[in-house]
């Protein structure tokens, strides 16, 4: 068993290029600012048009470059459909036999719920048993990421961490657990602040009762 904490290491701006990424490992840590500048633009025109509806003058100074910005923040925050996650995952596929359990856990999730496009956000555990290949264990908070920065349900953002992994490595099983408030449950609606949503998919000889019960103790198991 092999386990570790997954830190958010996605700051990148990636419109469209993968091979952005494989300077990572170096890296850790990248931030490009690169959009899409005809994106940004039109974002923006809609964007000052929705300061006016909302009762806002778009041309009172703290707001004139505010339709910008929120352009680049939502591209940002939507730049996972840029992102090809199987490719992430097989630039760091290794033949190995090691055949034990691999947690990565406690990894950050930021995403942005697609009926109200407000942010939910909390973490993801996740587990695969290595079947001839294993992966470098910072490709999975990156799949995570890729998946996480689109417009989302935790339901389905759950399930295609898990295929991805299940279609991409093969391994002998895979389970993910996300935990997350959503702040369209948080700030509106039933405006419940501590409520957290838990969604799961298993794979393989996680769908075992007892294979499944490890991956959960240690997902709850603290290191200290
Ligand atoms: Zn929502």
């Amino acid at each position: 068993m092999s386990s570790t904490s997954g830190n958010n290491l996605l700051q990148s701006k990636n419109m469209s290029k993968l091979h952005q990424f494989e300077d990572e490992e170096q890296e850790g840590y990248l931030k490009i600012d690169q959009y899409n500048q005809k994106n940004v633009e039109r974002i923006a025109s809609h964007y000052k048009d929705i300061l006016s509806a909302l009762g806002e003058d778009p041309n009172r100074e703290g707001l004139l470059k505010t339709p910008e910005r929120v352009g680049k923040a939502l591209q940002f925050l939507t730049h996972g459909y840029d992102v090809n996650p199987a490719e992430v995952l097989r630039s760091a596929m290794f033949e190995e036999e090691y055949s034990q359990m691999v947690v990565v856990k406690d990894i950050e999730v930021y995403s942005m719920c697609e009926h109200h496009m407000l942010p939910f956000f909390g973490k993801a555990h996740i587990a695969y048993i290595p079947n001839g290949h294993i992966v470098g264990l910072s490709k999975i908070p990156r799949v995570v990421d890729v998946f996480a920065r689109r417009l989302q349900v935790q339901e389905r953002l759950t399930n295609e961490i898990r295929d991805c992994i299940q279609d991409t490595l093969k391994p002998a099983g895979v389970a993910v657990v996300i935990e997350c408030k959503h702040m369209c449950m948080a700030m509106r609606g039933v405006q419940k602040q501590n409520s957290v949503t838990t969604t799961s998919a298993f794979t393989g000889a996680f769908q075992n009762d007892v294979t499944r019960s490890e991956f959960l103790r240690l997902i709850t198991a603290s290191l200290d």
